[in-house]
């Protein structure tokens, strides 16, 4: 084995996380590779770190190809694309990029909920095409007082609770268990969708929450109801969604992520009830460059030490 460990690079990294990699270990560029199976033919059996980013996935048939791993490094907080019981099961530790993401997906949940209800897009769509003289648009929603639902009250959901209550809005939130916080707990989504102006969704994907969010919760949402998601796409059945949203079922969505990413379904993209961005949660130069420090401190803590700075909490 070489002295200087092999980290396989999973998915296409900035260079601000790339670079310090390259300087301290031999990097394998998976996701780069024309000739991806010859590669782990040639290195496979060499690789001890795998890193990869928060909406990349790492199956069991290429981890099967790693033989020597020890460690994946994942950049970003979700790990859903990690197969944890298999990672359990060989050994693997996985790390991830907690609380340093934080403050700015929770930004992100707070501008979706202002831009859906205050109609911003279209405001500034029309300002820009020269239409203000024509009049300001139809009158919008009023935040002050309306009901938050938010599923997943981890460190995100707190965050996005916090800034919607100084907002004066109404925090309630769903997830496995109560937690002592001053918002109420509705134990059923639903129940919780039912009572809701803005449904949130803030859990992490995977398959436990696969389409949690479904036709029956977007229906208790209902016509006075915009879904927000910040999360996953995995969370919420798209087509339901769509076919609500298209039905006036629904009020309105304003998404950050999708089933199927970079892909966002035409039939969502031309409904005129809807916010979308590009997954841009936390996309600042700030808090990259603070995951980019703590996804490489894991991998070099690892073989300098043998310990990690953070663990998943399944594998603790
Ligand atoms: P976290 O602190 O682990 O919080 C997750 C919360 O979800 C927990 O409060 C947990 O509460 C709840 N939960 C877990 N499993 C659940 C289930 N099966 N059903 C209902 N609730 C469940 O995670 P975080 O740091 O806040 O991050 C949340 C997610 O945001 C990440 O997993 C990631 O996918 C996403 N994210 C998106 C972006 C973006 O750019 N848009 C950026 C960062 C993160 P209980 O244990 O009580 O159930």
């Amino acid at each position: 084995m070489n002295a200087t460990p092999s980290v396989l690079l999973a998915s296409t990294l900035p260079p601000m996380l790339k670079g310090p990699l390259a300087a301290r270990f031999r990097c394998v560029d998976y996701a780069g590779a024309a000739d991806q199976d010859g590669l782990l033919a040639r290195e496979g059996a060499t690789v001890r770190a795998l890193v990869q980013g928060g909406g990349g996935v790492s199956p069991p048939a290429l981890l099967d190809r790693l033989p020597a791993l020890e460690l994946i490094s994942v950049f970003g907080v979700g790990y859903d694309g990690v197969p944890i019981d298999y990672c359990r099961a060989r050994g693997i530790r996985v790390t991830n990029t907690p609380d340093v993401l934080t403050d700015d997906v929770a930004d992100i949940a707070v501008a979706l909920v202002l831009m859906s209800a205050r109609g911003l897009v279209a405001a500034n769509a029309a300002l820009m095409a020269g239409d203000w003289a024509r009049g300001t648009g139809t009158l919008t929603t009023r935040l002050a007082g309306k009901r938050a639902g938010i599923l997943g009250l981890g460190r995100i959901g707190k965050a996005i609770a916090e800034r919607l209550a100084a907002m004066r809005m109404d925090i309630a939130y769903t997830g496995r268990s109560a937690q002592p916080v001053p918002y109420r707990y509705v134990p059923d989504l639903a129940v919780l969708a039912a009572e809701a102006d803005f449904l949130i969704v803030a859990c992490p994907g995977g398959p436990a929450t696969r389409n949690l969010v479904d036709a029956r919760v977007l229906g208790a949402l209902g016509a006075k109801g915009t879904l927000v998601n910040i999360a996953r796409g995995s969370i919420v059945d798209e087509p339901a969604l769509i076919e609500a949203l298209a039905a006036g079922r629904l009020r309105g969505a304003a998404l950050d992520v999708y089933a199927h990413e970079p892909d966002v379904p035409a039939a969502l993209r031309a409904l005129p009830n809807v916010v979308l961005l590009p997954h841009v949660g936390s996309a600042t130069q700030e808090t990259r460059a603070a995951m980019a420090d703590l996804c490489r401190a894991n991998v070099e803590r690892w073989f300098d030490t043998g310990t990690l700075l953070t663990l998943v909490p399944e594998l603790r």
